[in-house]
């Protein structure tokens, strides 16, 4: 039997006005079906945004270490279910089992930190030119936020947006993608175990296009933070500028790793190979990019290539390495693009085929070679285990390539040679920079945020910065 799940408003699992549901199948075996989830409308969406914006007030007056207590209390609830929420996640998203129960942890992280964070959220006492005057400023929620999150990490995405709102005061109206919907629903259910009062958090299923869009355009939303894809992203920051809200957009990346002269090339490789494939090649900050000085070039082709096929393709409950594609258009879009890129005149080394590993959406991990930068493998985002390398000649030409791409989100550079490291660091257009390391891989503590097409530019994520959205400043001065 197949179970029905509800959406979360104003502390009750209910039923779409709409009366209809949508399914959700593992992408690992298309004849698994994950649940079924409300395909709500826009009556849905707004009757979850009033009850936000009836519950503001008193989380708002909610001291902060309570509100800090009911984080850490999410934090336990989801340790509790730790082995379940990973499974739960592999099956409706399709990660590897060691990555998803690194994503599960990681959101564990996230609500145990916000948790912490929650108490010093107050704001600063400043002196004053007058010594009457007692200066300081205080930090308000912002309101009522609208998230909107991705499927390519149903959970760990949720908790960095859900987590500090909620620490702030701020409530909160959630739409999870479609494609993996579960495993945030489970964490609301985390939510409500840990006592957060109704209507502080509520939570939708349903279509961008009605969900989505209310969320970014009702009158009662005053912040939207939406992570996705860059075309998606736009319209939702036009959407929610008409109305003048605060918003915060993250969205695509086209990550480069930078393979200089120096490098060590077995490094280099380990470095871009678990960047490119890891996940499926379905990460934001995944390495899709390896530009590479001639004089490796060939040492370290035929290194990512040997890494490419020693990886196994698979379902991730099984115990691969690699699991599927979300969906079939995800899928679909990687084949055409690999098809893409033999007909633009690079040379496909090795993998680009679908897999035929049970009923799923596997697709063997690519590299090409030969790979010229105004190439379309080269400029746009294929979210697929596709590796393109490009030779240059010189560390001027390398960042050239590397800053070359509308988007700017994570960047890497290998080498020994620490003047070449520092001028990376500085002259990279990217929101995260990185040495010697993966383009992959963030610690929740420091701020991620991208450059030019991968971002609004406008407050970071994660750490003391992923606060700052949800909080307005007032400044007083008590005479
Ligand atoms: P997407 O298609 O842009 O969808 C993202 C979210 O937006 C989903 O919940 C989607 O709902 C919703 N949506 C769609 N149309 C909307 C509309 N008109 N108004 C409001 N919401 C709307 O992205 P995705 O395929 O889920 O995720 C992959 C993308 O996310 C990649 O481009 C990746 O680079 C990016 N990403 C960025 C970061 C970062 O931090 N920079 C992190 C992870 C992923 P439905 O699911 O119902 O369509």
């Amino acid at each position: 039997m197949t179970e029905t799940y509800h959406n979360y408003v104003d502390g009750e699992w209910v039923a779409a006005e709409t009366g209809e549901t949508f399914e959700n199948r593992n992408p690992a075996d298309r004849s698994d079906v994950v649940g079924e989830f409300q395909q709500s409308g826009v009556e849905d969406a707004e009757r979850a945004v009033e009850a936000a914006a009836a519950a503001s007030d008193e989380w708002a007056d909610t001291p902060g270490p309570e509100r800090g207590a009911i984080l850490r209390a999410t934090s336990q609830a989801l340790e509790a279910r730790k082995d379940e929420l990973t499974e739960t996640l592999v099956r409706e998203e399709g990660k590897a089992r060691p990555e998803a129960a690194g994503e599960v942890q990681r959101a564990i992280d996230i609500f145990s930190y916000y948790g912490a964070k929650a108490s010093d959220i107050g704001g600063t006492v400043k002196s004053s030119s007058s010594r009457d005057t007692t200066l300081y400023t205080v930090n308000e929620p912002v309101g009522v936020a609208g998230l909107i999150t991705p499927w390519n990490y149903p959970i760990a995405i949720p908790a960095w947006k859900i987590a500090p709102a909620l620490a702030t005061g701020t409530t909160v109206v959630f739409k999870p993608a479609s494609a993996a919907p579960n495993v945030a629903r489970k964490l609301v259910e985390c939510l409500d175990e840990a006592g957060l009062p109704d209507g502080a958090l509520n939570f939708v299923t349903g279509p961008g296009r009605s969900v989505g869009k209310t969320f970014t355009t009702h009158e009662a939303v005053d912040a939207v933070s939406f992570t996705g894809s860059s075309a998606v992203g736009n319209t939702v920051g036009e959407q929610a500028n008409e109305t003048g809200k605060r918003v915060q957009l993250e969205m695509g990346g086209k990550n480069p790793v930078v393979v200089m002269d120096s490098a060590d090339v077995d490094a280099a490789v380990d470095i871009a190979a678990s960047g490119a494939f890891g996940v499926t090649g379905q990460a934001c900050t995944a390495t899709s990019r390896a530009i590479v000085h001639e004089d490796v070039y060939d040492e370290f082709v035929s290194g990512v290539v040997e890494a490419a096929e020693a990886i196994e393709v698979g379902p991730g409950l099984d115990g691969a390495d690699m699991g599927p594609q979300v969906n079939q258009s995800e899928l679909d879009s990687t084949l055409e693009y690999v098809d893409v890129g033999q007909s633009e005149g690079a040379t496909l080394e090795t993998g680009g085929n679908a897999v035929d590993v049970g009923d799923g959406f596997f697709v063997e991990p690519a590299v090409f070679s030969d790979v010229e930068p105004d190439m379309r493998i080269a400029q746009e985002e294929i979210f697929g285990p596709v590796l393109a390398v490009l030779p240059v000649s010189s560390y001027e030409e390398a960042l050239d390539v590397a800053n070359g791409v509308p988007y700017g989100l994570s960047a890497s550079i290998v080498t020994q040679d620490l003047t070449e490291a520092h001028d990376f660091v500085a002259e990279s257009e990217s929101g995260v920079v990185k040495v010697n390391e993966k383009t992959t891989g963030l610690e929740l503590h420091v701020p991620f945020g991208g450059m030019k097409d991968s971002s609004s530019e406008t407050y970071r994520e994660q750490g003391d910065a992923g606060l700052d959205f949800y909080t307005l400043s007032k400044t007083v001065y008590l005479n």
